[in-house]
């Protein structure tokens, strides 16, 4: 359809970069990069018309998104159309929009281009030989400075590399290792480099990136205050495994991956020096608390082992508010199989059971409200939890 549209308004889209990177991968990816040669936001409007979706407009950036009804987002860009003033007077020249526009980008892989305009669809546009790099697993820069322009693209080399088992191509790691000695990442703000750190942490196994990076004397910009010889590297390690383990069992229970590796990293930290990293990182409020939070959970792991017994219900007083990251942070600490194995079932059980009587069956049993009300409704949810009552029939 975006073809069609283009065709309408007499422009050219195209499908570009990870897309098209891993499409030739074989690897999924839902997230649909559009560069027109034209007005990008035009085409996205009209896009979302005709497809029912919506579109908000970046003006700053001539960018839109577009967000179908099924939820699929999809970024919409326009390639500048850039004239070049040549000496000696000789004409102004107009330049490939979409070749300056790729030339802009991070490495070689991320610059492939397919053409959506019918006549014209599927046909595929590598100005950088990213194809071939494709197939021979280098990431490689597209000119010499491109490190020193933007010094994050260091860490997505890592990051990409690390994720497709590629190799960072000799030259373009000579540039990084240059651009590293030169200290390029210290000019980065906290912002970029928290923006990066999540990235990297969110990757399906970040460890082996970890690994480069701490390889690479690249660590000391990601988290100056963390001593990595003192990280719990075979904590760190179990989080993917713990993470996979969850995510079948409580699906439903959705968690930031990369809050859980911020928390074991910051373990090593005072309440103050905590604090601190507080302040020099925009993290979220949300992100804020579970960090504060995580402070108390091996004390919570030690006195959870520690019980020779605990039923669910006593559980649910100890853990019930905790957040779903410090939930796996805390089945990290623990050590001990029969109490992981009681907080396993514990969460089990609060995901399956309901409460079926609420506020308004106690008001017509003529009850009075007040607090008695929670106190009863707490009793009851306990007893359920403790499986010593069962549903209605
Ligand atoms: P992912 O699969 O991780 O989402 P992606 O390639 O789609 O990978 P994005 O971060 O969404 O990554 O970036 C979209 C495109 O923008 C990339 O393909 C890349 O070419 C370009 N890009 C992103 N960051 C930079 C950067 N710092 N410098 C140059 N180009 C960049």
């Amino acid at each position: 359809t975006a073809g069609e549209v283009a065709q309408d308004l007499k422009e050219v889209v195209y499908c570009v970069g990870g897309f098209v990177r891993d499409l030739f991968l074989k690897v999924p990816n839902f997230d649909m990069d559009l560069v027109v040669e034209g007005d990008g936001q035009k085409l996205a409007t009209e896009l979302a018309e005709r497809l029912g979706g919506k579109v908000r407009v970046h003006d700053r950036f001539r960018t839109a998104v577009v967000t179908l009804p099924d939820g699929t987002k999809i970024d919409v860009a326009t390639a500048r159309t850039e004239y070049y003033e040549y000496p000696a007077a000789l004409p102004k020249v107009e330049k490939s929009s979409l070749k300056e526009d790729m030339y802009r980008r991070d490495f070689t892989i991320n610059t492939l281009a397919i053409c959506l305009n019918p006549g014209h669809f599927g046909d595929l546009i590598d100005y950088f030989g990213g194809r071939k790099d494709l197939m021979n697993g280098s990431i490689r820069i597209l000119y010499n400075f491109s490190f020193v322009e933007d010094p994050t693209r260091i860490l997505r080399a890592i990051r990409f590399e690390q994720r497709y088992r590629f190799t960072i191509e000799a030259d373009t790691l000579r540039f990084a290792r240059d651009a590293i000695e030169r200290r390029m990442l210290g000019r980065l703000s906290y912002k970029r480099i928290l923006a990066e750190l999540i990235l990297i942490l969110n990757e399906k196994d970040p460890v082996p990136a970890l690994e480069r990076i701490r390889g690479t004397g690249v660590w000391k910009y990601l988290l100056p205050e963390i001593d990595v010889d003192d990280v719990s590297w075979k904590t760190i390690k179990r989080v993917p495994v713990v993470m996979g383990w969850w995510e079948e069992q409580y699906y439903s229970r959705k968690i930031k991956p990369w809050l859980i590796y911020i928390v074991v990293f910051f373990a090593q930290l005072s309440f103050e020096q905590v604090e601190a990293e507080m302040q020099r990182y925009p993290f979220d409020r949300y992100a804020k608390g579970c960090i504060m939070d995580s402070l108390g959970i091996p004390a919570l792991a030690e006195d959870i082992s520690r019980r020779s017994y605990l039923s669910p219900s006593d559980l649910d007083k100890m853990i019930a508010s905790v957040t779903n990251e410090n939930l796996i942070y805390l089945l990290l600490c623990i050590k001990d199989e029969e109490a992981w194995d009681r907080v396993a079932r514990y969460l089990d059980l609060k995901d399956k059971i309901e409460l079926e009587v609420n506020g308004y069956d106690l008001l017509e049993l003529g009850l009075k409200p007040g607090p008695i009300f929670k106190e009863i409704l707490d009793e009851l949810y306990y007893l359920k939890l403790d499986e010593k009552i069962h549903n209605y029939e």
